[in-house]
């Protein structure tokens, strides 16, 4: 099942073309990397996925879906631009997201899964950086979401505390759950992907596994990245 087809979607905002004719299709299972520098487009492929904008052409499909509406129900996200209740304890943010779904998972499991129960009734205000970005992944999974989107989600994390996460984030998710996320590091792409999808200047410049990112093309792609 694809859980997520863009066709020939372009972008453009007042003086940047942000994307410029993507294809991608990601398959139900799949957990695809999306690498590129700043302002290759990343963010705004991931707002168009969750409706928060619409593309200037082609089409965008999220379990068969327009994006956002009813759809929206079943996509968990963590976005770089989220702001959080600063004075609002750690289960109740995860609860009072949880009501928005009506398939939403326990309150405590999650909190459990993300590591987070000795955090629970502390407010968000008192969390380090890498508990902020746990509790981020812990909203983004207390709907049970067949497709998690996450842009940048262990940037300003330290080695543990992304193997952590990561350990978590793929727990944590349904069977046959999908997970799209963005990263500027190589090397994470790599171990936590099955794919790796390279975007420059608002184009998919390379679309290959895992695998054959670490054992060939590697050079080649550092070239594109760095460029
Ligand atoms: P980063 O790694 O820095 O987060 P990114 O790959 O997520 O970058 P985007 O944020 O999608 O890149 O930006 C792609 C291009 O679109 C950039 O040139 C950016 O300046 C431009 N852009 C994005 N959002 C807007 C906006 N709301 N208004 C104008 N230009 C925008």
């Amino acid at each position: 099942m694809t859980v997520l087809e863009m066709r020939d979607v372009r972008k453009d905002y007042p003086g940047a073309r942000a994307l410029d004719g993507v294809d991608l299709d990601v398959e139900r299972g799949e957990i695809v990397a999306v690498l590129g520098p700043n302002g290759a487009g990343k963010t705004t492929a991931f707002e168009l996925v969750l409706g928060l904008v619409r593309p200037t052409s082609g089409t965008v499909r999220v379990l068969g879906e327009r994006p956002g509406g009813r759809v929206r129900t079943r996509v968990g996200a963590m976005l770089q631009s989220a702001g959080l209740p600063e004075q609002t304890t750690v289960r109740e943010v995860v609860r009072l997201v949880g009501r928005a779904y009506p398939q939403a998972l326990d309150t405590d499991d999650v909190l459990a899964r993300t590591a987070l129960t000795k955090r629970a009734s502390r407010t968000v205000t008192s969390l380090s950086g890498g508990e902020r970005q746990r509790l981020l992944l812990a909203m983004a999974l207390v709907g049970a979401p067949e497709l998690l989107v996450l842009d940048e989600p262990t940037a300003a994390m330290d080695v543990a505390s992304r193997r952590t996460f990561w350990d978590q984030a793929r727990a944590s998710v349904h069977d046959g759950a999908t997970i799209l996320f963005a990263t500027h590091d190589l090397a994470e792409a790599s171990t936590v992907a099955d794919r790796v999808v390279v975007v420059a200047d608002g184009r998919i410049v390379a679309d290959t596994t895992a695998d054959a990112l670490t054992h060939h093309g590697r050079e080649d792609l550092e070239e594109v990245f760095l460029a």
